[in-house]
């Protein structure tokens, strides 16, 4: 736990137990010992075919927890409400969920569920997402908010507008100034009146990887100079009454609360000014930004940290609105934040396999070929680096023996391409090197192991913006890891790999892999943590890997202090290629017709053997497979 740092980035929600595997905590600081959660046990019970109740998912797997939802909810909840309540504040925290961090149909509905009974609600940027959320918040509280930001148009106000007339409690944000316009003519035509937002560009800016959409250049929102615009025009319409909300955005990953409340007091100004010019001022939405501390390191140096928790956070947004409010006599508004990562990072894990290791065998290599063949093939200056390696190595002199091998090895590779040395050979030169290096005590080369999974799809942030998450082996913790690797995905790209960990490592301590008997090794699980914010939407498609397969977990009073409530298997072969426009029924067809008219051997047993090995190759997920899932293999018996 200690070389991952599980307690640093883990606490509350995992640990790991004395088998030696991650342990998942549903409740966070209130799970009781028994009702702590092997997470082995939960991907052999969604992966193996074989144990009974096995429900045999391909993996990579997605491990949902839903109670680790509702614990973060409702810490975000307890954290503010602790905060208004000792400073006197004279209103309430009334907080919404931006669906864009993961618009999973599940995750949304548990949030709006879980959230009901503090009028928790959600934030759109997007026609789909403002029609999720409509559908999702009918079963939620009436007073819950519905936030409408992003950039949009005619079609978009007008929903937004019949939401209201649904009445769902819903603000439409502008983004950008020319937006009240269509906001003005489409509620006067269909006779719905607005509740207005305006989303201010603070000066105030983040310096962080996340902080280019705040300050004055920042992409998103009203100048002070609009802001006043827009006032003047609802004015001159009597409309003054419909704007009611301020909201900001300074960037993810807010790294410290004095940055934060800087942000907060810079708004709560801008709230006042409006409260004076005459709007209808009743909420202050301070936007997302509520950081993770992904390596636990509790800096606020590092974007993949921040120095605060929730309390200190929750506490430093009411005391800024508070000041500023006390100081102009204003009455305190409605506090509504926009916390994506911080509610939903934790409560899903995603797991793979490791499937193969790049093998640096500890015991020196015997020679490929005869050595006497070698070298009488070896050209006359190769040969000398030779007689020269030969001779460092009797004097005991490491260095020049390195020396003399990297040479040869050069010598040899140009004898190669020239076509001097044969193939056996430059294998050769290959195995004498790694026995110098060995022998000189070279320290251990860093491996590669081949995990299921791509990092296109399921990790994406740490192929676009370096962004690190905990990664570790999720089982044989009891063991120490004797080797350092780095992880390379399945796609046929070289970005597609992980070679920066927390803690600024460049490789992972992990285990050897195991032989299962079979010629194959044994499962060997890593888990990729805090990655339920932005991942599962920011996935691409690249190579045709499409998404995990899924599962919930909700702790039960079973034997395993759990149960699996929801398992999905991932998209199909077929599946992704319907994403990129293919028609899965029309290419089985053909190759149908292809293996009717071509392999017809007269065998009829055994095309229909083929015909329906290809139907389940549409059918199967795209990443590898136990051999016995494929169906082509008993085509031809
Ligand atoms: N609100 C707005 C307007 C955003 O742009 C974002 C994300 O960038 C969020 C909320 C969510 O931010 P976070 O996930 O940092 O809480």
């Amino acid at each position: 736990a200690l070389l991952y740092r599980v307690d640093g980035w883990g606490a509350p929600y995992f640990t790991v137990n004395s088998n030696g595997n991650v342990a998942v905590r549903p409740y966070g600081a209130d799970t009781l010992a028994h009702e702590e959660i092997d997470l082995l046990k939960v991907v052999k019970k969604a992966s193996d075919p074989k144990t009974s109740g096995g429900l045999g998912l391909q993996l990579p797997l997605v491990v949902r927890f839903p109670d680790v939802l509702k614990n973060r909810l409702e810490s975000l909840q307890s954290s503010f409400e602790f905060a208004v309540q000792s400073q006197g504040y004279q209103s309430h925290y009334q907080g919404v969920y931006p669906v864009k961090c993961n618009q999973d149909k599940f995750v949304v509905e548990d949030i709006v569920k879980f959230g009901s009974g503090f009028r928790f609600g959600l934030e759109a940027g997007s026609k789909p997402e403002l029609l999720l959320a409509m559908s999702c918040l009918c079963n939620g509280s009436p007073d819950a908010l519905l936030i409408c930001n992003g950039f949009k148009d005619v079609e978009y106000i007008s929903l937004a507008l019949v939401a209201r007339k649904l009445q769902l409690n819903t603000v439409i944000v502008l983004e950008q100034e020319e937006e009240l316009d269509i906001v003005i003519n489409v509620s006067e035509k269909l006779g719905i009146r607005p509740v207005i937002g305006l989303r201010a560009k603070l000066r105030t800016k983040h310096s962080g990887h996340f902080g280019s959409t705040s300050g004055e250049k920042g992409k998103f929102g009203l100048t002070t100079m609009q802001i006043l615009r827009v006032v003047k025009k609802l004015q001159q319409y009597e409309m003054l009454d419909c704007l009611q909300l301020l909201h900001f955005h300074i960037g993810s990953q807010i790294p410290s609360t004095s940055l934060l409340a800087d942000g907060v007091s810079e708004a709560a100004q801008i709230y006042s000014e409006l409260v004076r010019l005459g709007a209808g001022m009743r909420v202050i939405d301070i936007g997302g930004g509520l950081g993770i501390d992904y390596d636990g390191s509790k800096s606020q140096d590092s974007d993949v940290s921040v120095a605060y928790t929730l309390q200190e956070y929750a506490s430093a947004v009411v005391e800024s609105i508070r000041l500023v409010c006390d100081r102009k006599g204003v009455s305190h508004p409605i506090i509504c934040s926009e916390s994506g990562r911080a509610i939903v990072s934790h409560h899903s894990i995603l797991v793979f396999q490791a499937v193969s290791a790049s093998s640096h065998d500890s015991s020196p290599p015997a020679l490929s070929v005869g050595l006497q063949y070698f070298v009488e093939q070896l050209a006359d200056e190769a040969l000398i680096d030779y007689q020269n390696l030969s001779a460092a190595a009797i004097r005991g002199e490491h260095e020049t023996c390195l020396l003399y091998a990297d040479k040869l090895k050069q010598r040899c590779v140009e004898q190669f391409k020239e076509g001097s040395l044969g193939i056996e050979q430059l294998a050769a030169v290959d195995d004498l090197c790694e026995v110098v290096s060995k022998a000189v005590g070279v320290p251990d080369p860093i491996h590669t192991y081949h995990v299921n999974v791509s990092v296109f799809t399921s990790i994406p942030d740490f192929w676009g913006i370096q962004q690190l998450f905990p990664i570790l082996p999720i089982h044989r913790l009891d063991e120490t890891p004797s080797v350092r690797g780095i992880l390379s995905d399945l796609t046929c790209d070289s970005d597609g790999k992980i070679d920066k960990f927390i803690g600024g490592e460049s490789s992972l301590p992990l285990h050897k892999l195991e032989g299962n008997g079979g010629g194959e090794c044994a499962p060997y699980y890593l888990g990729m943590f805090l990655g339920g914010a932005y991942e599962e939407a920011l996935g691409g498609v690249h190579n045709l890997f499409g998404g995990p397969s899924v599962v919930r977990v909700s702790q039960s009073d079973g034997p395993h202090s759990f149960a699996v409530t929801r398992a999905m298997p991932g998209p199909s072969c077929g599946d992704v290629l319907r994403v990129m426009h293919h028609e899965p029924e029309l290419m089985f067809q053909t190759l149908k017709h292809r293996v009717e008219e071509y392999a017809d051997d007269g065998d009829v047993k055994s095309n229909v053997s083929i015909i329906n090995g290809l139907a389940s190759c549409f059918n199967n997920m795209p990443y590898l497979a136990a051999a016995e899932t494929c169906r082509l293999t008993t085509a031809g018996s």
